[in-house]
């Protein structure tokens, strides 16, 4: 049986990459008569959040993704959730600490900076020294009576080296003396994301491991996992990084990626998938217009190819009018309803505006950014804010980095987390928000800027805010680590 998955970690905004490997997935799946999971990898408890899972499983359900066994639909796999799995996961370091595949290792923080800085002195690797493997078992026994904080770590063979297959690639051999002697249980308890996705992709019977490019490094570790099990392992297919127009890679640093930003912009899900699946892959006929259902029909690995896929909005923008253009006057109507016309949005945003209306008209002016995709703003619109450019620059870079971190997003939060960084920042609240809301509102007279940002959603407002850097002269690199430097330093 074919049996494939996505497995999201619910520690940000349900992102673009994720849902392309998703639809690769489901894809192929369904293709092979097989099934199509999702699992939530939510073990860094600190970073991993409801609400974002509850935002991963809504932008899949509006992109049309359908998994047969999940967090929300249960299974005979289940629980899908890492964090309901404990006790799974230390039953199986339990097993590997027994067989001799693993072992204890006490070192604190500064021991192991230590350790990285004397290697970098004497131009070694830098990497775990494999110091645990020397405690003999009755100090390990004593220091864990003791309940001395500890992590468990996988032993890597000394000698040979590692033969990776993917169904995409040539083999590739990496030496055991490359590969990092990994963290398989962290101090607190939780297993980290290489012993939790191995235990998982074997016990949920995936047969296929579809993923980003970015974990092929990782595939060694796990594939020795397999091994130390003694199970057999997954084939393996690493999907090709999504890349900008310059070929730099995808990332929220420059792009929108979240899902929700395309949603709020007015892309039509079939049209986004649409896109997605021409990353690397086309239909046998050529044809660039196609459905998920076609996509389903005619996929195969084969048909992949990895020179970095180009995901350019002007070619979205031009599918999705073409998508748009094909759609009856019904249900063209009937997706603007969906989209933002409907009662549900207009008793949120009516809240706040009726205070400030004096005819019905008023609404399209005042509405206007509450619909809008991005505003027709120019540097003089924040040139006539207080503070001088540069400084609202700093700003925007900064909350741009405050709100990326925000765990949940909603007005109380947003508004703690904005003044205290006024504060940090040296600035009172009105001057340090008055870029924002031009960013956001595109003026400084509307709504409160708290519930603008509450209303837009995290991803159509990091989104103005990045187009507000651009328009006022854009950041250079340098300027954004001096940034970033004091930014980590104040939060
Ligand atoms: N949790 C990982 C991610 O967010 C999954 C990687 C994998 O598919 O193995 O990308």
């Amino acid at each position: 049986m074919i049996r494939t998955r996505v497995a999201p970690s619910p520690t940000g905004p349900p992102h673009l990459g994720t849902a392309y490997v998703a639809l690769f997935n489901l894809c192929f799946a369904r293709s092979q008569s097989g099934q199509f999971l999702l699992r939530m990898e939510d073990t860094d408890r600190s970073r991993s959040s409801a609400a974002w899972e509850e935002a991963i499983l809504k932008a899949y359900r509006w992109l049309g993704l359908d998994w047969d066994e999940g967090p929300d639909r249960g299974g005979p796999s289940g629980p899908y959730r890492q964090s309901e799995r404990g006790e799974i996961y230390r039953r199986h370091v339990e097993q590997l600490l027994e067989a001799g595949h693993a072992f204890h290792c006490f070192a604190t923080a500064e021991e192991l900076e230590q350790m990285r800085r004397q290697q970098r002195q004497q131009g070694l690797p830098v990497g775990y020294d494999g110091r645990g493997l020397a405690l003999g078992s009755k100090e390990v026994a004593r220091r864990l009576a003791a309940g001395e904080p500890h992590v468990v770590r996988m032993k890597v063979p000394e000698e040979g080296e590692c033969v990776v297959a993917d169904l995409l690639r040539s083999e590739v051999r990496v030496g055991w003396g490359q590969v990092d002697m990994q963290v398989l249980l962290k101090a607190d308890g939780m297993p980290t994301y290489h012993l939790a996705n191995v235990v998982d992709d074997h016990l949920m019977g995936i047969s296929h491991v579809i993923r980003g490019e970015e974990w092929i490094n990782s595939t060694p570790k796990h594939l020795l996992l397999y091994r130390y099990f003694d199970w057999k392992p997954p084939s393996f297919a690493h999907l090709p990084l999504l890349r900008n127009p310059d070929r730099s890679k995808l990332s929220k640093r420059r792009n929108p990626v979240g899902i929700d930003y395309y949603r709020r912009m007015g892309y039509l899900p079939e049209a986004l998938l649409n896109y997605l699946g021409r990353m690397g892959w086309s239909m046998p006929d050529g044809n660039e217009h196609f459905s998920l259902q076609e996509m389903q029909e005619h996929f195969s690995l084969e048909r992949i190819s990895l020179g970095g896929p180009i995901f350019d909005l002007e070619r979205l923008d031009w599918l999705n009018g073409a998508w748009i253009r094909k759609l009856s006057l019904d249900d063209l109507i009937q997706r603007l309803v969906e989209w933002g016309f409907n009662e549900d949005y207009g008793l949120r945003i009516l809240t706040h505006l009726q205070p400030r209306m004096n005819r019905l008209s008023d609404v399209a002016r005042q509405a206007n950014f509450l619909f809008a995709g991005h505003l027709h703003l120019d540097e003089r619109d924040f040139a006539a804010a207080k503070l001088d450019l540069a400084e609202q620059q700093r700003i925007l870079q900064c909350t741009l980095w405050r709100l990326e971190e925000l765990v949940v997003w909603e007005r109380q939060a947003i508004y703690d987390a904005l003044r205290r960084l006024a504060q940090s920042m040296g600035h009172g609240l009105h001057p340090f928000l008055e870029p924002l809301f031009v960013a956001i509102t595109g003026s400084t007279a509307s709504i409160s800027i708290m519930d603008a940002l509450d209303l837009l959603g995290s991803d159509l407002s990091r989104a103005r805010l990045l187009k507000a850097l651009e328009l006022t002269g854009g950041v250079s690199q340098r300027q954004r680590r001096a940034w970033e430097k004091e930014y980590r330093a104040f939060v």
